[in-house]
């Protein structure tokens, strides 16, 4: 039975779903959310956050290393594993804590339990299994499905993790041991940035990429400067790489990798799967309801709305680009639309979702690469500036970078703009706000840049686009 009612209720508390319910909270909703596992989700407890913290580590031991370079002594930068994933822990444990006090401070009813959907009136029931198995029925005006990825495996081609020898992001997050060699299958931003950690903490790291360059959704210039840089620091990439097998020894395996034709065999002690992301759609009884699915993706519109009545989804449930970011926006614009405080003229916009990847160097971009924006048809005005020529970048030992921008030559439209190197991720935001403000190219050379900072390499770019670049 029914033993209450809301007005909404969130199926899963990422960062998709807590923020989907805050934001229901502040609309005058009765709000409740449903969590069977950690508060915050895959991002705050096994995803973006963690591995930022990880990431960090890597940073401060890379300038301790190079400590002599800024006139500094440091006798021996070294590093103890525990203390680095004790550290990511911690600031995961404290980000989940804080998603838990922004619940009750916005009165959101919190239900543990793993959640189930069946046929009901306004909207389906939610029925929770808590942790002694027993059910409770739920009912509300509307139901909002946030419950994520996991980690994908292809089992039919030997490539399963074991949380052993092969680790999905869960197990690399939180190492029992520090690989000697180490194999990453998949160089999307989270095979990357692992890569990127566990290099700098003395791995011998070698990547493996299916396709014909590492980060295939970053522009192929960007990704390109990325590749060598890695490689400069001591990364194997083998790209147009397929690994045909994993055969596992006592501690350590042996990798099948198929190369231009020849297959070779790479022996290491750790693997990583990151070879992409299932959404997690089953087990919550949507084929009853009627639920549209594409692969494992739930099929919404551009408002979360399914199809089905008072049912919507949104986040990684939903189909990429996995981001945090993504889930949140989707959330609010899904309330948003439920509380009747938006119009139709808003639907979600996948093409100003910035995307970022903090190895080192980072990778940041939004809008279309230079390869799509060629495919438009439409005239290119193409900027670009190196960090070499920014005194900021000097001043911090950072010149190796780049940023380029991609404007349309007749509107003077941001297609896109692509960036690579230090801090990289920080400066994006300037360019997802001047297209979402549907800026002009001549609107950014117009536009003042603090100085000394990274971001004058933004203006800079802008300005090359016009053949007006001044400091190279
Ligand atoms: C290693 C790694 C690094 C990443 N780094 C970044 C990054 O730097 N930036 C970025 O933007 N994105 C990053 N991501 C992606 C990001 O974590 C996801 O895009 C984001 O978490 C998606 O949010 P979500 O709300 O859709 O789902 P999730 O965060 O996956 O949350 C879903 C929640 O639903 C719960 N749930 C599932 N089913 C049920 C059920 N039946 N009942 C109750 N609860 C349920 C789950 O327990 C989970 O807590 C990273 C991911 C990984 C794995």
């Amino acid at each position: 039975m029914a033993d209450q009612q809301f007005d909404l209720i969130v199926i899963g508390s990422g960062p998709g779903g807590y923020v989907a319910a805050i934001r229901a909270s502040q609309l005058g909703m009765k709000t409740a959310i449903v969590e069977r596992e950690s508060l915050g989700g895959i991002c705050l407890n096994w995803g973006c956050i963690p591995t930022k913290a990880l990431l960090r580590s890597a940073e401060v031991l890379h300038l301790a290393k190079t400590a002599s370079a800024y006139g500094l002594k440091v006798d021996k930068a070294d590093f103890d594993l525990d203390g680095v994933v004790k550290r990511s822990r911690g600031v995961a444990a404290q980000l989940s804590g804080g998603v838990k006090h922004l619940m009750k401070k916005n009165k959101i009813t919190v239900i543990e339990g793993d959640a189930r959907l069946e046929k009901g009136t306004n909207a389906p029931d939610v029925i929770v299994k808590d942790a002694k198995g027993k059910d409770t029925t739920y009912k509300a005006k509307h139901v909002l499905l946030a419950t994520g990825a996991r980690a994908r495996a292809i089992p039919q081609a030997g490539l399963e993790p074991d949380g052993k020898l092969v680790w999905t992001y869960r197990e690399a997050m939180v190492p029992d041991v520090m690989p000697k060699r180490l194999l990453v299958i998949g160089s999307g931003a989270i095979g990357i940035e692992f890569a990127s950690f566990y290099n700098e903490l003395g791995s011998e790291v070698t990547v493996v990429e299916a396709v014909d360059r590492i980060l295939p959704a970053e522009d192929k210039e960007i990704a390109a400067f990325a590749h060598k840089s890695f490689e400069k620091q001591g990364m194997t990439i083998k790209t147009a790489a397929q690994v045909k097998g994993l055969k596992k020894g006592e501690d350590s395996v042996t990798a099948e990798v198929s190369v231009g034709g020849k297959t070779e065999k790479i022996e290491v002690d750790r693997v990583i799967l990151a070879i992409g992301i299932v959404a997690n759609s089953e087990g919550l009884g949507l084929e009853k309801l009627g639920v549209k699915l594409d692969r494992t993706h739930v099929v919404v519109d551009g408002f979360g709305r399914t199809g089905v009545k008072g049912l919507y989804a949104i986040g990684d449930l939903t189909g990429g680009p996995w981001l945090a970011h993504k889930a949140s926006h989707e959330g609010v614009i899904c309330v948003e639309k439920i509380a009747g405080a938006i119009d139709e003229a808003h639907p979600f916009d996948n093409w100003n979702v910035p995307g970022c990847t903090y190895s080192h160097p980072q990778v940041a971009s939004v809008g279309l690469t230079e390869e799509e924006a060629k495919k438009t048809g439409k005239k290119l005005n193409v900027g670009k500036f190196p960090f070499i020529g920014n005194g900021k970048a000097i001043a911090l030992g950072e010149p190796e970078g780049l940023v380029k921008t991609i404007f349309d030559a007749e509107t003077g439209e941001l297609l896109g703009a692509h960036m690579v190197g230090a801090e990289v991720t920080e400066l994006i935001q300037g360019y997802v706000i001047a297209r979402e403000g549907e800026l002009t190219e001549e609107d950014l050379m117009h536009t003042i840049f603090p100085h000394p900072t990274l971001s004058e390499m933004m203006h800079e770019a802008v300005l090359a686009s016009e053949g007006r670049a001044m400091h190279i």
